[in-house]
C-alpha cells in the first residue's frame, strides 16, 4: 500500500490561487486573536464564507455548470490549507464544500445539483452530516433513523447525534433505514436530504469540554418530506457513505487543527528571544513532523485528483496526523512550563488551554483512531 503514497507536487496552476486565499484570510482574520482563530474548525462566520464564494475559493472541484471553479482536489487542498493555516472560520461552508457537495454531484439528481451546488459554491447553505447516533458510532451498520413511503414522499423518525452544526444547519444529509431492521446491519440504509427548518425538526445543541457548543442532538418526529429528499438509489446508503468517508478522511484538514498554537509558541519565542539548541529541535522536529504530514497529504490529494478513493492512506494521515495534532498542547505546555520566567502572553495562554481541552476529540471526528487503525490493518493485509 505505501507505494500508493509517492510524492506528488501541487500543479503550479493550482498553486497559483495561493496568493489570493494567503490575502483574503489574513486581512479578514488581522483583529481576531489566536485563541478564537484556534477555533477554525468550529468557527462559524456565514458572512467570511460568502466573501470565499463570491472569491470564487468555494466549491473548486465542482463543475463551472453548478457555479464551480472546475478545478480539482489539488486547488481545494491550496486554499484549505491557507485557511487552516491562519485559523479561518471555516464551519460555515466546512461540511458542504467538502462532502455534501461532491455527494450530491456523484449520486444526486439532476433537480438536486441545480438545486444545492450553485448555494453551496456562493458560501449560502449550511449542511451538516447526520450518520452518528447514539448507538451508531462507529458502526454505523446500527442506525435506527427511519424513513418510511408515504404517499408524497417520506416520513422520518429518529434520533441523531453528535450532529456538527446542525443548530446553525440548513439541511443534513442523513444516513436512515428505508427498508428491513438493524439485524439487516448495511442492507435497507440510504441517505436522505432533511430540511432542518421541517416541522417535527427538534435540534438540541450539546456543550463540549470547552464551554463551545457546536455540535447537537437532533430529534425526528413525524418529519415529512418530499419524495426527492431520498439522495441516490434507496438501499445503497452504505455504498454511498463509504464514498462520502474518502472525502472527509483524505484533506488537508486532518494535521492542522493545532497549528495556530504552534505559530504562537514560534512568535512567543521569537519575542522572549530564545533561540538555544533544545528550543531550535524541539521547533524542528515539530516543523519536520508537520512537513512530512503534509506530503503524505499531498500524496493522498494526488489520488483523488487521479480519480481514486485512496480509504486506506487516508486513514493512515489521519491517524498519524490527528496524533501529531493531540501532541502539541502537551508538548508545548511541557515547554512553556519548563521556563516559568518568560512571560507568557495571555493569548497564547488561551490558546494552548484551548486546544488542550479540545484535542482529545481530533481522533473521535470523523471515526476514531481505533476504526482507522482497524483500516490501515485491513489494507496491509494484516486482518
Ligand atoms: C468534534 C466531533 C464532531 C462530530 N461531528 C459529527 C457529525 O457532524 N456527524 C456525525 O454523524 N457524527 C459526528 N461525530 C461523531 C463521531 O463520528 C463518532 O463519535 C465516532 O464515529 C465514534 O462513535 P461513538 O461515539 O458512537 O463511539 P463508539 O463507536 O461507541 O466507540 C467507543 C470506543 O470503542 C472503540 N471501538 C468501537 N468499535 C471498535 C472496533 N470495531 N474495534 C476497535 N475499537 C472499537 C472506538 O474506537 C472508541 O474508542 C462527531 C464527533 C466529534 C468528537
Amino acid at each position: 500500500m505505501f507505494d500508493a503514497l509517492t510524492f506528488a507536487a501541487l500543479p503550479a496552476g493550482d498553486e497559483a490561487l495561493r496568493p489570493l486565499a494567503r490575502q483574503f484570510a489574513e486581512e479578514a482574520l488581522a483583529a481576531l486573536p489566536p485563541d478564537i482563530r484556534a477555533r477554525s474548525w468550529s468557527g462559524f462566520d456565514q458572512d467570511f464564507s460568502r466573501r470565499l464564494g463570491a472569491a470564487g475559493l468555494l466549491g473548486l472541484t465542482l463543475p463551472k455548470a453548478y457555479g464551480g471553479g472546475a478545478r480539482g482536489p489539488f486547488a481545494r487542498f491550496v486554499v484549505v490549507e491557507e485557511l487552516l493555516a491562519v485559523g479561518a472560520p471555516v464551519a460555515a461552508h466546512w461540511i458542504a464544500d467538502r462532502q455534501s457537495a461532491p455527494l450530491i454531484l456523484n449520486f444526486g439528481s439532476e433537480a438536486q445539483r441545480q438545486t444545492y451546488l450553485p448555494a453551496i459554491c456562493r458560501g449560502e447553505l449550511v449542511f451538516c452530516i447526520g450518520m452518528s447516533e447514539p448507538g451508531a458510532g462507529s458502526d454505523l451498520a446500527g442506525v435506527r433513523t427511519r424513513a418510511e413511503r408515504t404517499a408524497e414522499g417520506w416520513r422520518v423518525n429518529g434520533q441523531k447525534i453528535w450532529t456538527t452544526n446542525a443548530m446553525h444547519g440548513d439541511y443534513m444529509i442523513a444516513l436512515v433505514r428505508t427498508s428491513g431492521g438493524v439485524e439487516d446491519r448495511r442492507a435497507g440504509l440510504s441517505q436522505i436530504i432533511i430540511d432542518l427548518k421541517a416541522p417535527g425538526v427538534t435540534v438540541r445543541p450539546i456543550a463540549d469540554l470547552t464551554g463551545d457548543a457546536h455540535f447537537a442532538e437532533v430529534f425526528f418526529d413525524n418529519v415529512d418530506l418530499p419524495a426527492d429528499a431520498l439522495i441516490g438509489e434507496e438501499g445503497e446508503g452504505w455504498a454511498q457513505v463509504t464514498a462520502e468517508l474518502a472525502f472527509e478522511r483524505s484533506g488537508p484538514e486532518r494535521i492542522y487543527s493545532s497549528v495556530v498554537l504552534l505559530d504562537a509558541w514560534t512568535e512567543h519565542l521569537r519575542r522572549v528571544g530564545r533561540a538555544d539548541g533544545a528550543a531550535l529541535a524541539l521547533l524542528g522536529e515539530l516543523t519536520a513532523r508537520l512537513a512530512v504530514l503534509r506530503a503524505m497529504s499531498i500524496a493522498c490529494t494526488a489520488r483523488l485528483a487521479a480519480g481514486e478513493s485512496p480509504v486506506v492512506e487516508a486513514s493512515l494521515v489521519k491517524d498519524l496526523g490527528t496524533a501529531f495534532e493531540q501532541a502539541l498542547p502537551a508538548t508545548i505546555g511541557d515547554d512553556l512550563a519548563a521556563h516559568p520566567d518568560e512571560g507568557v502572553d495571555p493569548d497564547l495562554y488561551r490558546t494552548l488551554l484551548y486546544t488542550t481541552h479540545i484535542a482529545p476529540s481530533f481522533s473521535l471526528r470523523g471515526g476514531t483512531r481505533e476504526i482507522l487503525r482497524g483500516i490501515i490493518a485491513r489494507g496491509m493485509g494484516l486482518r
